[in-house]
C-alpha cells in the first residue's frame, strides 16, 4: 500500500512516499519559499526553480512527478491511499494518529493559538492533499501525542490550578522522533521494560525521558522555547529576566518574545545556529565558540542527571536528529565524566559511529550510548498504516 507522508511548513513541503508495511521509500522531496518569488521543487533526481504560489502548485508538482511514466512509480492518483501529515500540536486532545474529517480539523484551528507557527501551516497541508488526494484517508500524527503520558507530577506548573485548567501544562515536543527512537532502543535491548533518555539535536532540541517505551519528562514543555540550549532559542532560563527586560530596559514583550526564539541560543552565545559552524570556530581557539559548546553540552548533561534520577537508572542513552547523529564533539561533551553514573563512550566509535550500527557505548560502561538517525516520515507512515490496518 502506497503511503504518502507531508510536512507542510508556512513556506515549505517536504514529502515522501513509502511502500507499506516494507517502509520501502520511493520518492523523496521537498518544495521550499512557497510563496516566494522563485522556488524549488526537489523530488528524487529531479528538481525545478520556479514560482510556487501555493502548497497547492506544490502537490501538483508532486502529482505531475509521480504520474509521470518514466518514473514508474504510479498509474493513477488513486493508488495513494494515506496520506500521513505531521501536526505539530495536538493538545490534550490528540493522544493518537487521528483520521482527519471536520470535527478533527476544527479542533486542529482550535490549537491555533498554542501553535501559531506550526498548525496553520499543518492546516494548510492537510486541506491542500483532501483537495489533490480526494480519494485517500487522511491522518493526522502529532508531535505532542507520545508525551500524553506524562504524569501530573512532571506535566503540571507549579502555578495557580486556574491556569492548568485553562491548558497551561507541559506538552512537549518532537514526540515522533523520541518515539521513533527509543522504540529502536527497546529493540536493541530487547525488553520493553527500560528506562531510556533520547535526546533529539536538530536546529530545535529536546530530552525526553522514556520509561518502560512511554515518555516520562521531556525538556520542552508549554511551548518549544525551554530546556535544552538551542540554534536560536535560549532553552531554560529565569523568568526574571524577561520582567527585567520589558519594565526595567524597555523592550515590548514581542521583542523579547523575537530575543529568546530568533536571537539566543548558539547564535547568541557563538555567532552561529550552524553546530558546524561553532566547531570550526572553536577548533581555531575562538574561546566564545568554545564555551558555547561546553555550555550546550553542559545543558544536555544536566537532563541526562535530571531524567537518571528520575527514572532510578539508565539503561541506554540515544542521540539523534543534525547534531546528534553528526557531533562527536557533542556527544563527547555530554557524557565527559558520567563515570559515577557507569556510563562512558568509546571514543573511536564515536568518531564513526555508522562503522558500528550506531553503538559507541565504552568497554566498561553500564548504560548503552546509541547514535540512531531520526526517521520521522517513517514513524508517521507506520502509525498510519497500522491505524488503517
Ligand atoms: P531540524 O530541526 O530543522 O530538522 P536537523 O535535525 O536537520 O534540523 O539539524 C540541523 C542542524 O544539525 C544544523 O543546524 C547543524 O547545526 C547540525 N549539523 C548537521 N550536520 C552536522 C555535522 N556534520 N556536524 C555538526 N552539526 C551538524
Amino acid at each position: 500500500m502506497k503511503v504518502l507522508v507531508l510536512n507542510s511548513g508556512s513556506s515549505s513541503l517536504k514529502f515522501q512516499l513509502f511502500e507499506m508495511p516494507q517502509g520501502k521509500v520511493l520518492v523523496k522531496g521537498l518544495a521550499e519559499r512557497i510563496g516566494e518569488e522563485t522556488g524549488r521543487f526537489k523530488a528524487n533526481d529531479y528538481e525545478v526553480i520556479e514560482k510556487i504560489p501555493t502548497h497547492k502548485e506544490a502537490l501538483e508538482l508532486l502529482t505531475a512527478y509521480l504520474l509521470n511514466p518514466a518514473h514508474h512509480i504510479i498509474k493513477d492518483k488513486s493508488e495513494i491511499k494515506i496520506v500521513g501529515h505531521r501536526v505539530v500540536h495536538g493538545g490534550n486532545t490528540f493522544v493518537q494518529p487521528t483520521i482527519i474529517d471536520a470535527a478533527v480539523k476544527s479542533k486542529i484551528k482550535d490549537l491555533f493559538s498554542l501553535a501559531p507557527l506550526h498548525n496553520p501551516a499543518n492546516l494548510t497541508g492537510i486541506e491542500t492533499a483532501e483537495e489533490i488526494f480526494p480519494q485517500a484517508t487522511q491522518i493526522a500524527v502529532f508531535d505532542t501525542a507520545f508525551h500524553q503520558t506524562i504524569p501530573q507530577i512532571n506535566h503540571q506548573y507549579a502555578i495557580p490550578e486556574k491556569f492548568y485548567k485553562a491548558g497551561i501544562r507541559k506538552y512537549g515536543f518532537h514526540g515522533i522522533s523520541h518515539q521513533y527512537v527509543s522504540r529502536e532502543a527497546n529493540k536493541r535491548l530487547g525488553k520493553t521494560n527500560t528506562k531510556v533518555i533520547t535526546l533529539h539535536l536538530g536546529n530545535g532540541a529536546s530530552a525526553t525521558a522514556v520509561l518502560n517505551g512511554k515518555s516520562y519528562d521531556t525538556s520542552m514543555g508549554f511551548g518549544p522555547m525551554n530546556g535544552l540550549i538551542m540554534g536560536t532559542r535560549s532553552g531554560d532560563i529565569d523568568q526574571s529576566i524577561i520582567f527585567y527586560l520589558v519594565q526595567k530596559m524597555g523592550y515590548s514583550l514581542e521583542e523579547v518574545q523575537n530575543i529568546l526564539n530568533k536571537k539566543s541560543g548558539m547564535t547568541a552565545l557563538a555567532g552561529s545556529n550552524d553546530l558546524r559552524d561553532v566547531e570550526t570556530a572553536a577548533g581555531k581557539g575562538d574561546q566564545k565558540a568554545q564555551l558555547a559548546l561546553e555550555m550546550y553540552a553542559g545543558a544536555i548533561k544536566k537532563y541526562i542527571g535530571n531524567y537518571t534520577a528520575q527514572m532510578d537508572g539508565l539503561d541506554a542513552l540515544v542521540f539523534t536528529a543534525g547534531i546528534g547523529e553528526n557531533s562527536e564533539t557533542v556527544r563527547a561533551l555530554a557524557t565527559k565524566n558520567l563515570t559515577y553514573l557507569g556510563l562512558e563512550i568509546d571514543s573511536e566509535k564515536n568518531n564513526a559511529p555508522h562503522v558500528f550500527k550506531g553503538d559507541i557505548t565504552g568497554k566498561q560502561s553500564k548504560v548503552k550510548v546509541w547514535v540512531i538517525p531520526t526517521n520521522e516520515e517513517l514513524e508517521i507512515a507506520q502509525q498510519a498504516f497500522a491505524l488503517i490496518k
